[in-house]
């Protein structure tokens, strides 16, 4: 951006104000950008008012002092809790996508790489290294626009591979959006084989409706509960291989069920709390954020957060007998009882005592999409016209900024 306002400006350069006025790390919240805007501009007074994280802190070595972190973690139910999983002894590489955050619960997936270039830092490895073969992770969005040519240029390469293509049905990284256009797992397949790839494997969480599809008889499809011996299997092999996992994006199918365009099965599943050991194996097995510790006299025990849980089932594939399913069962909700509500006269409703002393203060909707976090933030938007100072910032990512001044 400098370079090109200079270049188009010789005569007489902007003046370019960057690193002084923003941090170089963390978060450019809007209100970070506000506050350094309203310096610039000289608008003192603006940029008081304007509520600030507290100063960054740094130790004696001068690095920066973090605050509390929650690392990202895939949501729950999410297909790539299964399909990013690696068997003993073998490590994958990473891309951009959902799948990234891989990353960072497994050492063993590494190295990412930019979208279209997945898989391509072992084709110029492995003249140089015993090691015999890599997973690369994908997703089906990313297939779709550049992936197919890293694809091709891992077959040109004569590399041992297995692209660990997930077909979720969305761009879920970014919001859910569709995919770019019309990719079915057949024609996935019949686009991968026209490129060379060697030996195609689906794995999905729903044999019969993969099965419906018609696939080619060359084309074996498991269960994603065999995905450890698919894997071993598909490493031993020579060349380029796909491993295509099917199941949808778990949080667009929590949207789509509550719309009622996905089909919302009846079964729930719940953690016998006297019989559960607290082993924590079924949370290991499905990575599933849903399952929580549940404090007992007893001592530390799990259950399941019937809000949060996505209906995948995978915690139920371990062998414990404390996981119970409950078919024909609907979450209770609650159920409003008494006279119907009179109409609300809002010009006559109180203005709600916050209790903060601040002057300015922000408030940061956590959750992820589906949860209600931007239809919070939209509330409270919407009660900015009788709540003077208030002021949506918009969303970003997986949180609403509210804040008021
Ligand atoms: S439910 Fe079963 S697998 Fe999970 S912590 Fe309890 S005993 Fe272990
Ligand atoms: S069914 Fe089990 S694994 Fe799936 S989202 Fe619910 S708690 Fe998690």
């Amino acid at each position: 951006m400098k370079a090109a306002l200079h270049e188009a400006a010789l005569t007489n350069p902007p003046k370019i104000i960057g690193k002084p006025a923003l941090p170089s790390f963390g978060e450019l919240a809007p209100n970070i950008v506000a506050h350094a805007i309203a310096r610039l501009l000289g608008k003192d007074e603006m940029a008081h008012a304007i509520a600030l994280p507290p100063a960054p802190q740094f130790d004696a070595q001068g690095q920066l002092v973090l605050g509390p972190m929650r690392m990202p973690t895939f949501c729950s139910g999410c297909p790539h809790n299964t399909s990013t999983k690696l068997p003993d002894g073998s490590r994958a590489l990473a891309g951009i996508g959902c799948h990234t955050i891989a990353m960072l619960s497994d050492p063993r997936t590494m190295t990412v790489s930019h979208m279209g270039g997945e898989g391509m830092l072992w084709a110029g490895q492995a003249p140089f290294t015993d090691e015999k073969h890599v997973f690369a992770n994908m997703g089906d969005g990313t297939y779709f626009h550049s992936g197919l040519l890293a694809i091709r240029a891992a077959i040109a390469s004569k590399v041992n591979i297995t692209y660990k293509l997930l077909v979720n049905g969305f761009v879920s990284m970014t919001g859910g959006q569709p995919v770019d256009g019309e990719i079915t797992v057949p024609m996935l397949i019949q686009q991968l084989k026209a490129e060379g790839v060697r030996h195609i494997v689906v794995t999905t969480e729903d044999l019969d409706r993969v099965r419906a599809l018609g696939l080619p008889s060359d084309v074996p499809v498991h269960h994603r509960r065999d995905l450890d011996r698919v894997q071993r299997e598909l490493r031993e092999m020579a060349g380029c291989t796909v491993l295509i996992h099917d199941q949808a994006c778990a949080t667009e199918r929590r949207r789509l069920r509550k719309r009622g365009q996905w089909a919302d099965p009846k079964v729930r599943t719940f953690i016998h709390p006297e019989i559960c050991e607290g082993c924590g194996d079924c949370g290991s097995r499905s990575n599933c954020l849903s399952i929580e510790p549940f404090e007992t006299p007893l001592g530390r025990k799990r259950r399941i957060n019937q809000s949060s849980c996505n209906k995948d089932y995978s915690c139920i594939e371990g062998f414990c007998p404390s996981l119970v399913t409950v078919h024909g069962a609907e979450a209770k909700r609650p159920v409003t009882v008494g006279r119907a509500r009179p109409a609300l006269d809002e010009s006559a409703l109180p203005l709600p005592d916050t209790g903060l002393q601040r002057d300015s203060w922000g408030v940061l909707i956590t959750g992820i999409g589906g949860t209600g976090v931007v239809t919070v933030g939209a509330v409270a938007s919407m009660a900015a016209p009788g709540w003077p100072g208030l002021q949506y910032l918009g969303h970003h990512g997986s949180g609403s900024e509210v804040r008021e001044r």
